[in-house]
Order: C-alpha cells, then sequence, then structure tokens
C-alpha cells in the first residue's frame, strides 16, 4: 500500500518571541505545503528522497546517527518507534513547493507530512496534536532544534480561512476567522535573503533575558506578569526584553478579538506595533526586514512586521488588493537601491492544515 500526505508550511501573524514563555501565538497554515510519499520495502532500512537526493539510514537509528536533511525524516521514524511502533523498511519520497530556510517552516512541514503518512500506514491512528507532538520531537530530540510547538501544531491544525490561536502553556487551540479575500486584502509575505550569522546564540540570549526577568519576578513565565511588575526588573536590558513578551501576548489577544469580530482590516496597527517591539525592546530585527516593513507601510500596507524568529527570513504586510502592486514595487525599488538581491513577495492564504492526499 501506498499512502501519500500533505502538510503546509506555515507563518506566524502575531505572537512572536512568546511561544518560550508560555505566551499566545496566532499563526497560520499556508498553501504551500509538503508532500509525503511511504511505501513499506524488504529490510530494515529507511530510504528517504528529496530534490533529486537519496538517503538511506537503519530504521533504528538514534539521535546524531543521520546528519543533513534525512534528519528531519529519521527525527520522525526515532520519535514514532519510541512512543512504542514498530517501524519495517520504508521508502519515502518527499516533494515540496515550501521556501526552506526562510523561516516559513519548511522543515515542520516534512516532519507533518512524514509522520501523518507513517500513522496511517502502520495504523497508529494518531490524532492531530499526537502526530505535532511527534513531529516536534524530531525537531527538538533528533535535529536538536530547540523550537517551540507553533510550527508543527499550525502544519497539523491550520484550517483554511482561519488563523490558529495557540496558547503555548498547554497547547490549546482555537480557530479564529481570517477571510482576506473577503474583505479586499492581501497578506504578503516577503522573504528578504537575508541570513545573519550567530542567530542561534542571539535566540538562546534572549531567552536567558526573558528567564532573568521571570525570576526577578518570582515566575517561571512572564506569561503570568503583570504591567506593574515591570519597574521591579532592575536591569534595564532584562526589562526591555519582557517589556515585549508582555505587550507581545496582549497584542495577540487583541487581534483575535478584532478577528473574532470580522474586521481584519483593523488588525494594522498591531502587526506594526509588534515589529516596533521587536525592532527597539527584543532587537531581534535586521536592516533587511525594516527596510521591507518601512516600504511596505509608505506604499499603504495597513500594517507591517518582521514574522519568525528575526535576523533575516521574512516580513510579512497587510495590503488592501488595489496597494498590492504598489507595496511591491515600493519594497523592490528600496532593495534595488541599497544594492540587495530582489525580495520573493507571495500572497499568502490561510490554508487546510496536513492532510492524506492518497
Ligand atoms: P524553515 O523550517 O524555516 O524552512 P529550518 O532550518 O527549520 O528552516 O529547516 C530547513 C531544513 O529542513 C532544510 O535545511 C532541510 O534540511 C530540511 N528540509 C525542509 N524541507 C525539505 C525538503 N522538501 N526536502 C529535504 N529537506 C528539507
Ligand atoms: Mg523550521
Amino acid at each position: 500500500m501506498t499512502v501519500r500526505w500533505a502538510a503546509p508550511g506555515r507563518v506566524n501573524l502575531i505572537g512572536e518571541h512568546v511561544d518560550y514563555q508560555d505566551g499566545l501565538v496566532l499563526p497560520f497554515a499556508l498553501a504551500q505545503h509538503t508532500s509525503a510519499t511511504v511505501e513499506r520495502r524488504a529490510g530494515d532500512q529507511v530510504v528517504a528522497r528529496s530534490r533529486g537526493q537519496e538517503n538511506a539510514f537503519a530504521v533504528s537509528s538514534s539521535p546524531g546517527e543521520v546528519e543533513g536533511w534525512a534528519a528531519y525524516v529519521a527525527g520522525v521514524v526515532w520519535a514514532l518507534r519510541d512512543e512504542g511502533a514498530a517501524v519495517p523498511g520504508l521508502t519515502i519520497d518527499l516533494d515540496s513547493d515550501v521556501p526552506v530556510g526562510a523561516g516559513l517552516s519548511s522543515s515542520a512541514a516534512l516532519e507533518c507530512a512524514v509522520a501523518g503518512a507513517l500513522s496511517d500506514e502502520l495504523d497508529l491512528g494518531l490524532s492531530p496534536t499526537a502526530l505535532a507532538t511527534i513531529a516536534r520531537r524530531a525537531e527538538n530530540d533528533y535535529v536538536g532544534a530547540p523550537t517551540g510547538a507553533m510550527d508543527q501544531m499550525a502544519s497539523m491544525l491550520g484550517e483554511s480561512g482561519h488563523a490558529l490561536l495557540l496558547d503555548c502553556r498547554d497547547l490549546s487551540t482555537r480557530q479564529v476567522p481570517f477571510d482576506l479575500s473577503g474583505a479586499g486584502l492581501t497578506l504578503l509575505v516577503i522573504d528578504t535573503h537575508a541570513e545573519h550569522s550567530n542567530v542561534g546564540g542571539a535566540y538562546a540570549d534572549r531567552r536567558s533575558d526573558c528567564e532573568a526577568a521571570a525570576a526577578q519576578l518570582g515566575l517561571s513565565t512572564l506569561r503570568d506578569a503583570e504591567v506593574g511588575d515591570l519597574p521591579r526588573v532592575t536591569d534595564a536590558v532584562h526589562r526591555r526584553r519582557a517589556q515585549h513578551v508582555m505587550s507581545e501576548i496582549a497584542r495577540v489577544q487583541e487581534v483575535a478579538t478584532i478577528l473574532d469580530a470580522g474586521r481584519p482590516a483593523d488588525i494594522g496597527a498591531q502587526l506594526s506595533a509588534s515589529h516596533v517591539s521587536l525592532r527597539d525592546d527584543f532587537e531581534v530585527s535586521c536592516d533587511e526586514l525594516d527596510a521591507a516593513v518601512d516600504a511596505a507601510l509608505a506604499a499603504g500596507a495597513l500594517g507591517a512586521r518582521m514574522t519568525g524568529g528575526g535576523f533575516g527570513g521574512c516580513a510579512i504586510a497587510l495590503v488592501r488588493d488595489g496597494d498590492v502592486t504598489a507595496v511591491e514595487q515600493r519594497v523592490q525599488s528600496a532593495y534595488d537601491r541599497r544594492g540587495w538581491r530582489a525580495a520573493d513577495i507571495f500572497a499568502a492564504t490561510p490554508s487546510h492544515g496536513a492532510h492524506r492526499v492518497g
């Protein structure tokens, strides 16, 4: 039997750098997706193929034994085995149109597609949340990337025309209506192509800044902090980091409320305020992201922000349909003026999460 699953990439509408502080995030699944076609084969090897490359590894491989892109596949097999599944020899063919390494979660798309296909092939009957957990363990415990739960949850649980409000404290979720086309709106994703060095080190620093601020307030995370607590954080840098986390969680709640009321055109101010907070208080933006946001706003975008971890990757801009061309042109001419490679700009459609396609 052959089983094929498709799982989408995602973009985070708002709620940045709050997942590891038990905060709220509001991502949605993209139309761009990765498909995984799984078939049994004789023996105890997994043969994975993607982008013209083939990599074979033992079904019983442990973390550290498979490197490179195939580690994401091996991680899912390992996590399923670790949960007690008997995994036979397999052939896994991957195909994807999710941009890789751009902050749109091609890694989660791959993991979720493989996890879903294996669950069906092996009759494991795992729920979407259980599959997201398997996929996250592949990324955290096998590949070794210390990411939160957002990417895999968005890829598994996304619904078309909706964003997913995810509470990172208990992984509870709620679908929030996000009908762009019905409101005459376009959400542009602007891939800056920028990649800055030492992103991992800066990410670890931001996490420890937040932990220090929470500890000073006698809290395990900043989720429970209140605005009046801020002056008690004595270190000025830690205080600014905490200010970002607390204000960002409040913005996520505001955006969810506005979207619940069916007014997607009115979330622009929160998106732009998120960018300013990430740029000034959390200090994770960069020139390419700032230039994309500034140009989009100057050309009439209702709101714009960096999305993802920062220091490169993508920005998003909420734009009235009639202003799309002007925004695209303004961003590209800002990039051209600075001598940067043109950005990739596309319209994001809130789409259905991972599902079986064959
Ligand atoms: P992002 O998830 O933002 O795209 P990551 O660095 O988390 O960036 O994951 C990108 C990595 O995931 C790639 O370098 C590659 O190892 C792996 N990957 C993602 N999609 C594919 C694919 N279709 N085929 C092979 N490897 C992939
Ligand atoms: Mg990733």
